[in-house]
This record gives structure tokens, sequence and C-alpha cells, in this order.
């Protein structure tokens, strides 16, 4: 590679920031979206797509912004354009959609955005998506959401964080009036006091003022409050935020459109741009290096004449071109990318390149699984495979037509083997009743689907009534199997997981076993 073609590269990937937003559902993950892509002037009024009733799903109100906008859209990522940088912001389904795929963005981005409603705190899908951050050593970003309605204190807020997940806030902003009696906002790095003038739903960016802190004594005791306040909280230091220690924290309100371009701003600033990233021995490849990409996400299409996949790639070092011929490191086999074209976005630049960070989807993709490789052909790498994450679903599954045994078996592996859901061995339940494991339900239908059309076999589901997975080992399983409604039961990576009804009969077990090793598992475990 050229000397100037690296330099390019390089400064490409610098200026790219690839992050998703984790939070509960309900707490405003698509007005924020929305509220950034306005902030970054890609739309020009947000209540077009926002104000409609009767709200799609996330990915169908992307489509749409899309169609009507004309920006770079992929249903697992929007890219736009901020000043000198190019953001990509992943989807992590939420609501029925939660599913493991859900946790596998995170392998995609550089850093996550931590959404929390002001009055709820952090809520469990958060947590969930937090422990996967804090296991991947994501930097983690807190805007702290719906400022303008009453809600718990800003004190309170940042005690949750520190003592529930042990992350220390270091805010940015503070707000001036408490939850549902919004002032404004102190500036904690100029001193300053911002003030928003609302527009009418959000549809346009709330103006600001800067006040400086003579003019904000006219807001009296809000004022003096925040300012003893924040004179308690700590400052951001750069080292214990990308070591995941430490949260820049930020207060907002994204229906009005407010603190939301801090948070761009601080996304651009103090967000990590795509670094080098180590393979599956640990040798970091660093981003200037040749083409490579992981595959994070593979979409099967519920249509039976069509067996399309959409498989989407993060781009990890080098330069991406459409239509080149990349290989596969799983297989070692060539794959031809011309087919990045239908989803690639409409933008001529957007699709035909793409460098480190950024999102592409390839069609046609059926030999592509979650955490797989492609690299340049000359320069191979491969990375570190998906994990698999906590489940938190259970179910026996049986071929409905036991004659079809053999097309059962093919696509319990095949499922396996992508990790549309997670397979549970035991002797005792036998080859013909494996069990279902899944973090979403929503895993479960899929899985369902494709036995039924895609191998033949019909199948039925029948629910387990288990919400807790724990890592065991061998010695230990006599003294489970003997529980009272404790079963264990074999992962097709060889993890030994007993599952429990909930957390009280497994502490019930663990208190009068203490020598049991129940070890909880990624996310949620
Ligand atoms: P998602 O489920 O996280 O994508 O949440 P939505 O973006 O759909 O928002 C859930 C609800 O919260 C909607 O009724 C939004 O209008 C509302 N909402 C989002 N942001 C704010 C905010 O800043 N203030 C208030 N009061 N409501 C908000």
């Amino acid at each position: 590679m050229s000397g100037s073609t690296g330099g390019q590269l390089l400064a490409e990937a610098k200026r790219r920031r690839t992050f998703a937003v984790i939070s509960h559902p309900d707490a405003g993950k698509s007005t924020l979206t929305e509220a950034l892509a306005l902030h970054a002037r890609v739309i020009a009024e947000a209540g077009a797509v926002h104000g409609k009733a009767g709200r799609k799903s996330v990915v169908s109100d992307w489509m749409e912004m899309e169609q009507t906008r004309g920006i770079s859209i992929t249903s697992a990522a929007l890219q736009f354009a901020y000043y000198d940088y190019v953001v990509n912001l992943l989807d992590t389904p939420g609501h029925a959609d939660f599913s493991e795929d859900t946790y596998r963005v995170l392998a995609a981005v550089d850093c996550a955005v931590m959404l929390l409603d002001a009055a709820k705190g952090l809520e469990p899908q958060t947590l969930k998506l937090f422990d996967v951050c804090r296991y991947r050593g994501i930097p983690v970003i807190t805007f702290i959401n719906k400022w303008d309605r009453p809600g718990l204190t800003a004190l309170e807020l940042c005690d949750q964080l520190e003592n529930r997940i042990g992350l220390q806030p270091t805010p940015l902003t503070w707000p001036v009036g408490e939850a549902g009696h919004f002032r404004g906002l102190l500036d904690r790095r100029s001193g300053d006091m911002v003030t928003f003038e609302r527009a009418p739903g959000g549809a346009r960016i709330a103006a600001e003022r800067r006040l400086t802190p003579d003019e904000a004594r006219g807001y009296g005791a809000d004022w003096d409050t925040a300012m003893e306040e924040a004179a308690l909280l700590d400052e951001h230091d750069d080292a214990s935020f990308l070591a995941g220690k430490t949260t820049p924290l930020l207060f907002g309100a994204a229906v009005a459109n407010i603190g939301v371009s801090h948070l761009l701003n601080v996304l651009a600033e103090l967000a990590p741009a795509p670094a080098a990233r180590p393979d599956k021995t640990g040798t970091p490849r660093p981003v200037e290096a040749p083409f490579s990409a992981l595959v994070f996400k593979v979409q099967a299409g519920m249509d039976k004449a069509h067996r399309d996949r959409v498989a989407f790639m993060r781009v990890c070092s080098g330069r991406f071109e459409r239509g080149s011929v990349v290989t596969h490191a799983a297989t070692g086999r060539p794959f031809a990318t011309k087919y990045a074209q239908a989803i690639f976005g409409r933008e001529r630049d957007t699709l035909d390149l793409a460098y480190p960070g950024d999102i592409v989807g390839l069609v046609n993709a059926s030999a592509l699984r979650p955490g797989d490789t492609l690299h340049d052909k000359q320069a191979p790498v491969e990375f570190a495979g998906m994990p698999s994450f906590a489940p938190e679903h259970f179910a026996v599954c049986r071929a409905v037509d036991t004659g079809r045994s053999k097309q059962f078996r093919r696509g319990i592996e095949q499922l396996e083997h992508e990790g549309v859901v997670q397979i549970l061995r035991s002797d005792l339940r036998g080859d013909a009743a494996p069990v279902l494991a899944a973090v979403g339900p929503l895993q479960f239908d899929v899985a369902a689907h494709r036995l039924e059309h895609e191998f033949g076999s019909a199948v039925r589901l029948e629910r387990l009534p288990y919400s807790l997975a724990r890592r065991t080992r061998s010695e230990d399983r006599d003294t489970l199997d003997a529980e009272h409604d404790v079963e264990v039961l074999e992962r097709g990576d060889g993890a030994l997981l007993a599952l429990f009804s909930d957390k009280w009969r497994l502490s019930s077990v663990q208190r009068r076993h203490p020598d049991l090793l129940l070890e909880p598992l990624v996310a949620g475990g």
C-alpha cells in the first residue's frame, strides 16, 4: 500500500465514530436517534417521521428516513456526517426483537451511549447490555433523558451508576432545576449555563443561549444548587473513561432536542475512533492493514421462496470496495461482494467504499455467520468468534413427524452453527428432544420457522419453567441433578449450564451447597 493511501485510510478511520445506544424500551432511543440525525443537519424536520401515529418498528422508521431523506441507512446502521466526523449509529433491537443479535451488535462498536429515563434510572435491559459492554471493554457515555418530566434527582441517578454498576459518573453537564422543572444546563467545562428555547414537538433544533456564571445567578436557588452539586463531582479523565471505569454524563430531553448537541460533541471529542482489533491469537490488526471485517449479524429472510440472507459486517481494517472478491476466513473460500449495493445506501461514495468503523450489508450471504471474518485475500486474519450469551428462555424442541428425525437433526445442527439459537443437550433428554435456549423468545420463532420451511421438519416447542442459567462443572453435576427443579445441560461450546426457575431457587441451592460452582454467564446471568 502506498504511503498516501495509508495516510488517507488512517484519516478516514480517525474521523469515524461507531456506536450503539443501549437502553430499556421506552427510554427514548428512537427519539434520540432522530434527534441526533436532526442535529447532524441531515434531517430538516424530525416531525415528518416522528409525529406519525401508530409507530412502526425502528427498522421501518429508518427505512422511511432513508427514502424520504436520502441518507445512508441499512436496517442495522445509520450513517451521517457531523462536521468532519462520520458517525455510524448501530441499531440495538429491543422490545419484542430483543435477542442474541442485540448483544452481538456490541461486537461491532467502539463506544456505547447508555440512555436512561430520568424517572426510571437503570432498568433491566440496559443492565444486560451494560454487562456486555463491560465484558467487551466498550467505553460508555451516559445520557439521562426526559429531564423535562419529574423524575429522580441528578444525584440519585449518579448514585445508581456508582453503587449498582460500579461506574463512576463524570458529568460534563449538570441540570439547573430538577427533573420536571428544567431551567437549563451547567456546562461544567466552561462554567457557563446553557438555556434552551424549545421547538414545538422537537421539530427543530432547540435554540441555545449561553449565559456567563454572573448572568446565570438570575436563576437563583436552582443555579446555586447546580453549582454546589457540581463542585462535588468527579472530572472527566480520558484514560479512566476508555478503561470503562468512568462515564461522561449528560442530561437532556431528546423529544425537545435538548442536550443532544452536547452528546454529539462528546461523541466526536471523546469517543474512540476505530483502533487496531486483536485477532483470535491476540495480535492486533492495525486499521491501516489490508481489508478485514467482522460479521456481527445475519438476517435470514422469512420468505421460503428466497433463501436470502443479509450479513452485516463491520469494517475493521483497510478499505472495502464493493465488487471486490475477499476471503471468508472460516472456509478459506472466496466471497464476492458485488451484491453489497442493494442495502448499502444511496450516496455514491458510500455506495462504493467503506472504511474502518463502517457497516456494510451483504446480500446472498448464506455462507456467513455471526463472528465470521472476511479479509483481503493476500492478508489473512481471523478475529475471535461471537461468544454465547446468558440465555433466559428455554424450550424443548421436538419434530412433529418423528419420521423426519434426520431433517430435524440436520436443521438443529445448522441453527446451532449459525448461532440462531443455543442448543442444550443431555443424555436424559436425548437427541430427539434438545432444549433451545435464547436471550429473547423471538429466537424461538425464527428457529421454528426455519426448521419447518427450510429443513422440512415442523416442530413443537414446549416452554420450560427456567429463567436463569449458571455455568457449572462436571463434578457438581450429581449434586445439582439431585435437586428438585434444577437441570444440568451441555451447550454446543462445551459449557455445562445449570438451569434454575429464578434467583430465589438459585440462592437456596447455593446456600445449601456453598461449594458448588455456579458462575454467572455474560449478560443477564
Ligand atoms: P424507545 O422505545 O427507547 O425507542 O423510545 P421512544 O423513542 O419510542 O420513546 C418512548 C416515549 O418516550 C415516546 O412517547 C416519546 O415521545 C417519549 N420521549 C422520548 N424522549 C423524551 C423526552 O426527552 N421527554 C419526554 N417527556 N418524553 C420523551
